[in-house]
Order: C-alpha cells, then structure tokens, then sequence
C-alpha cells in the first residue's frame, strides 16, 4: 500500500497507550463508523481508549456499539480537553486537517502526543507524525479493517466491530454506488457479513429512519429549492435558515439531499447551500473526472473528495452563491465532458 507507515505505528501499539481519537465536525456514518471500529479494536489490544468529536453526530448513527462514550467538545469542554492532555497517542481518523476539529484544533495542535492519520482524502496536511493516508479506497472504515488486517489482528474483529465499518463503508458509497470499483471492498463487506451482521436492518437503522419532517424537507428541496443550469450541466439547492426552521431541521437531516440534484441525467455538478448560525455550509457532489475538492479548496476554502467535498462560508447566503454562480463559466469545459 502507498504512502503507509503500518511498520512503525505497529510498534508504538505494541506497549498499552492512552490513545484519543478524533473525526470531523459534523461528522458522518464514515466519520463515527471507523472511529468506533478503531476503538474497539485498541481496547481489545489493552489500549485505554476515547473517541472526541467537536460536535454532536445525527441520531440514525446513535445504534453503533460504544457511540455513548463519544466525546464532544462543544457540549463536554472540560472533559475532552483532560482526554486531549492526558492521551499519549491523537489519531486523526478520516479527515486530514486539525482545523476540522473547530475550538479543538489548537489544543490538538499543541498537544505533544505522537499525531497519527488513519484518512482517506486526498492532500493530507503536516501537521501528523504518522500517516496512512489512502485516497484510492471506499471509506476510512475499509482503512481500519486494512490497518487491523496489517496489524495481524483480524482475529480481534467482531460482529460489533464488523457493523461500524458496514456503517461507514455504506454511508460513504452511497450504499455502494460510487467510490467502490475495488475488488477488496466487496470481499471486506463478504468477511463483515461472514461475522454476522445483518446487512438490512443496518441499511435500514441508518437509512429509514427520517421523521415526517425530514422527509417533507427533501420534498421542499427538491420540488421549491432545486434550480438546474442544463448549459452547465449543474444542479443546486438553496435552504435558508428559515427553511430549516420551519421543517424543524436536526442535525443530519439534509444529509443525501444534494445527490437528489446529482440523480438528474446530464448534471455533472451539484450543490447544496445551507444557512446556518453565522456561516453557509455548501456540499458538492460531482461525475467522474470533475473534481469537486479543487473547486471547494480554491473558490470557498473548504476540501474533500474528488466527487464528495465541502465548505463552510462567513459570506452570506447570497454572495456564496453569487460567487458560485460567477465561477461556473470557468469549468464550463469540463462540465461538458466528465467521463
Ligand atoms: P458533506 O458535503 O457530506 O458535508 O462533505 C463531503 C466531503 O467533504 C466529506 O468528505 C467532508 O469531509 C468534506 N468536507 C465537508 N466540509 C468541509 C470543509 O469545510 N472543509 C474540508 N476541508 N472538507 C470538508
Ligand atoms: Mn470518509
């Protein structure tokens, strides 16, 4: 595997740790699904063990073994900040820059613990003694079954173990329809099931559980909200603070609503603007060769995946999508042709 430091970090965990580990603000099925995996695994390898993230994760995650522990910042200041000082070792699993651990970061930053990255974005920064950092793979999730696999530990796995990384694996392929043309994810998902987890009911536990609310939101979206450029091959969705309030917005309940505007035949690029306290979260998702983390680093100071990527904006609701609007022209070309 490129770019891997399996040797090393085998070493360090070969003596107990007390050992931290970190995933993203607003976090996703990939996010808590592999950082619950992991810690699983350390504890069975006698490491002491927290998951911190800096704020909450949505409830149809709330089913996965160990999720009550987690950590979050915004709510549990003064406890994470004992867990950052007291941890030995900080893992930054699937994300690959402290800044997206928000009021954490500089206390993570400072921390003198060795800083490890278990991610699969592309461009990691430097801020990490270790890295494994894979692009070309599913989900962080598949990475910690590699990395236990690597670790010579596939005997630790268990069925709890198997459903966090079900979890993230299909949460971040959309149920494995993008980001998933290797053979090893089919036979890590044939392995999971072979430990005994019931692939339906997770798929349902994650994916049917929308309130009516939710559910009337995605309808909003779509049928009110959804504008689509056919001469840029582009979709967006705009939910302004009041349309969230009047569909009672929870965390997680937008998440999927911009692959709505990416189902359309002939829309290369879609978008997601969504209004929040003080900043506008946009989401873009992409086809093939139109790579979305360039346009969300470049334009609007965010990142992520080639086709999954993301921003959070302190320009208003309307300027973000002014300047969205105004930067179109410069992709015209390879909105044209993604494949
Ligand atoms: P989502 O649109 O689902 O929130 O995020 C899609 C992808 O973009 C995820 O891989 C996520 O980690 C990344 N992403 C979302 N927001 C940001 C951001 O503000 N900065 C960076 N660097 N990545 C982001
Ligand atoms: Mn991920």
């Amino acid at each position: 595997m490129e770019n891997t430091h399996f040797r090393v970090i085998s070493g360090l965990i070969s003596q107990p740790l007390r050992i931290l580990i970190t995933t993203h603000s607003n976090p996703d099925g990939d996010a808590i699904g592999a950082s619950l995996a992991l810690a699983a695994y350390l504890k069975k390898k006698n490491h002491t063990v927290q998951v911190m993230i800096p704020d909450p994760y949505p409830d149809f995650l709330a089913w996965m073994d160990g999720h009550e522990d987690i950590l979050i910042f915004n709510t549990m200041k003064s406890d994470c900040i004992q867990a950052i000082n007291h941890a030995e070792m900080i893992i930054a699993a699937d994300y690959n820059n402290l800044g997206r651990l928000n009021d954490a970061a500089p206390l993570v930053r400072q921390s003198k613990a060795v800083k490890v990255l278990i991610d699969h974005h592309l461009n990691p920064s430097d801020e990490f003694d270790h890295l494994i950092s894979i692009s070309k793979i599913s989900s962080t999730s598949e990475l910690v079954y590699n990395f236990i696999e690597e670790m010579g530990d596939l005997h630790l796995l268990d069925k709890s173990i198997a459903e966090c990384i079900y979890a993230g694996i299909i949460t971040d392929t959309g149920s494995l329809s993008y980001s998933c043309n290797y053979v090893k994810t089919y036979l890590i998902m044939a392995e999971l099931f072979r430990l005994g987890i019931d692939g339906e009911h997770l798929h349902r536990l994650i994916y049917d559980t929308y309130s009516e609310k939710r559910l009337r939101l995605l309808g909003y979206s779509i049928s009110d909200q959804l504008i689509v450029l056919p001469g840029f091959h582009t979709a967006y969705i705009t939910l302004s603070k009041e349309d969230l309030q009047r569909f009672d917005h929870q965390i997680g309940d937008t998440e999927g609503v911009v692959n709505y505007a990416l189902s359309i035949k002939g829309i290369n690029l879609a978008a997601l603007f969504m209004e929040r306290d003080g900043i506008v979260k946009v989401s873009f998702r992409s086809k093939g060769k139109f790579a979305v983390n360039t346009l969300a680093s470049q334009y609007f100071n965010g990142g992520g995946h080639r086709n999954a990527a993301g921003a959070n904006c302190t320009t208003t609701l309307d300027e973000t999508i002014r300047k969205f609007l105004e930067i179109l022209p410069l992709f015209q070309s390879t909105l044209n042709s993604v494949y």
